[in-house]
C-alpha cells in the first residue's frame, strides 16, 4: 500500500489515554486524528481534532467515522472485531481484525502462541475445573478469556481447597509462573516487515495493575537478545502493523515464557516518550501510515511510575512537588473521575533509575493531599 502521508486524518478507535498520547505525537508530523468512543470529553478527543461518541456497536456512525479519515487505528483491542470489519470494507485499519480476533479471546491467543512454537506456562480451557486445576497443576491462574486486563477477570488458586469460590465464567486456567522478573517487549512493524525494537522494559505490578517500569531492565545481553528476537517473530506470525507490546515472564534460569501480547501501544512503552529519540507513539503513527520508523535507541535510563486514582482519595494531588524536580516529567491524561486502580496519569524520572525506584513510594505519599481536618 501506498504510504499514507502528512496532512492525511487518522481514525482512533477508542478514546482513552493511549489514544491521547498517539494524538500528541502524531500531530507534530503533521496528521490529523478523530476518536470514536462511547463516552464523551475522554483523554482522546481532547487533543483529537473530532471526536465521535458513539457505541462500539453503531455500524452507521462507525461508517461515517471511516469515511472522514484515511486510515483507522485502535488504542484498545476490544473494539469488537466485526465492527472492524464493517470499517475494513471502506478504509484500511492497522492493525487487522484478524490480529484481533487473535488476541480478544486468551485462549485463541495461547493456541496462536502455541501452535507457532512460543514459549508460556501450560494452560487448559476450563470445561471441568476440578479435572483441568489438577492437569495444569497447583499453584494456577483462573483468567476470563475475554475482556480480562489489569488483572481484572482472575482467581488464583493455591489448591483444592480454593476451588470452590473460583468464579465461574473464568474459563482458561494457567499454571502460575515462579518468574524472576517480568518484562516487556516493545516493537514497531510495518506492513513490508521493516521492524523497530525498543530497549526492554522491566516491570513490576501492584494487586494486578502495573506500578512502575524501569529501562533498560536489568538483564544480560542474551536475555535481552531473545526477548527481542521472540517479540518480533511474534509481531511477524500475527502480521501484526503498528506498535505492539509483548509482556514476558524471565526465569531464574533466564529462560522466557510469554504471557501476554498487546497489539498496541502499551503503558510499559511511556518511558519511551521522554527518554528515546522516537517515542512508541509517534512510532505507532509512522508504522500504520507506512512511513520509515524512527530511531528507537534510549537516550537517559527512566524509570516510569503510574499514577493511579487512589492517590486523589483526599483531593488534587501536590504536584509542584514533582513539577519542581529537573529529572521529573508529569503526564496526565485529562480524566474527570479519579476512582481506585484507574489509571490517571504517569510520572516518567530520567536519570539514576535504582534511586528513583527506591524514592517512587516515598515521592507518591508526597503527592498525595492531607486530609483536612
Ligand atoms: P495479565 O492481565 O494476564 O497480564 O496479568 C496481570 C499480572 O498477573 C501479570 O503481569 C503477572 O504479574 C500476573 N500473572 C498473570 N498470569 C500469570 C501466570 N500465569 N503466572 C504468574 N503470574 C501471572
Amino acid at each position: 500500500m501506498k504510504p499514507i502521508l502528512p496532512g492525511a486524518t487518522i481514525g482512533i478507535l477508542g478514546g482513552g489515554q493511549l489514544g491521547r498520547m498517539i494524538a500528541l505525537e502524531g500531530r507534530p508530523l503533521g496528521y490529523r486524528f478523530i476518536a470514536f468512543d462511547p463516552t464523551p470529553d475522554g483523554p482522546a478527543a481532547q487533543v483529537c481534532d473530532d471526536a465521535i461518541v458513539a457505541p462500539f456497536t453503531d455500524k452507521e456512525k462507525a461508517l461515517d467515522f471511516a469515511a472522514r479519515c484515511e486510515l483507522i487505528t485502535l488504542e484498545w483491542e476490544n473494539v469488537p472485531a466485526e465492527l472492524v470489519d464493517i470499517i475494513t470494507s471502506v478504509r484500511p485499519v492497522r492493525p487487522e481484525a484478524s490480529v484481533l480476533r487473535v488476541i480478544q479471546d486468551r485462549w485463541v491467543q495461547r493456541e496462536f502462541l502455541k501452535k507457532n512454537g512460543f514459549p508460556q506456562t501450560d494452560y487448559r480451557a476450563v470445561t471441568d475445573l476440578k479435572t483441568d486445576a489438577k492437569k495444569v497443576g497447583y499453584p494456577c491462574i483462573l483468567k476470563s478469556r475475554r475482556n480480562g486486563y489489569d488483572g481484572k477477570g482472575q482467581s488464583r488458586l493455591g489448591g483444592p481447597r480454593d476451588l470452590p469460590a473460583a468464579a465461574e465464567p473464568l474459563r482458561l486456567i494457567e499454571r502460575q509462573v515462579t518468574f524472576a522478573k517480568e518484562i516487556s517487549v516493545i516493537l514497531a512493524r510495518a506492513e513490508d516487515g521493516r521492524a523497530a525494537v525498543y530497549p526492554l522494559a522491566e516491570n513490576v505490578h501492584r494487586n494486578g495493575i502495573l506500578h512502575t517500569t524501569r529501562a533498560p531492565a536489568l538483564v544480560s545481553e542474551k536475555t535481552a537478545q531473545a526477548a527481542q528476537d521472540l517479540a518480533l517473530d511474534i509481531a511477524a506470525a500475527l502480521g501484526h502493523v503498528g506498535v505492539m507490546a509483548v509482556e514476558m515472564f524471565v526465569l531464574d534460569n533466564g529462560g522466557l515464557l510469554v504471557n501476554e501480547i498487546a497489539p498496541r501501544v502499551h503503558n510499559s512503552g511511556h518511558f519511551t516518550l521522554g527518554a528515546c529519540v522516537t517515542s512508541q507513539f509517534e512510532q505507532h503513527v509512522r508504522a500504520i501510515c507506512g512511513l520509515p520508523l524512527g530511531d528507537p535507541s534510549q537516550r537517559l535510563p527512566a524509570v516510569m511510575i503510574n499514577l493511579l486514582g487512589n492517590l486523589w482519595e483526599n483531593g488534587e494531588p501536590l504536584w509542584e512537588r514533582v513539577l519542581s524536580r529537573a529529572d521529573a516529567r508529569l503526564h496526565l491524561y485529562g480524566k474527570a473521575k479519579p476512582a481506585p486502580g484507574r489509571k490517571m496519569g504517569h510520572l516518567l524520572l530520567l536519570g539514576d533509575p535504582e534511586q528513583a525506584l527506591a524514592e517512587a513510594d516515598t515521592l507518591l505519599g508526597s503527592l498525595r493531599a492531607a486530609l483536612s481536618a
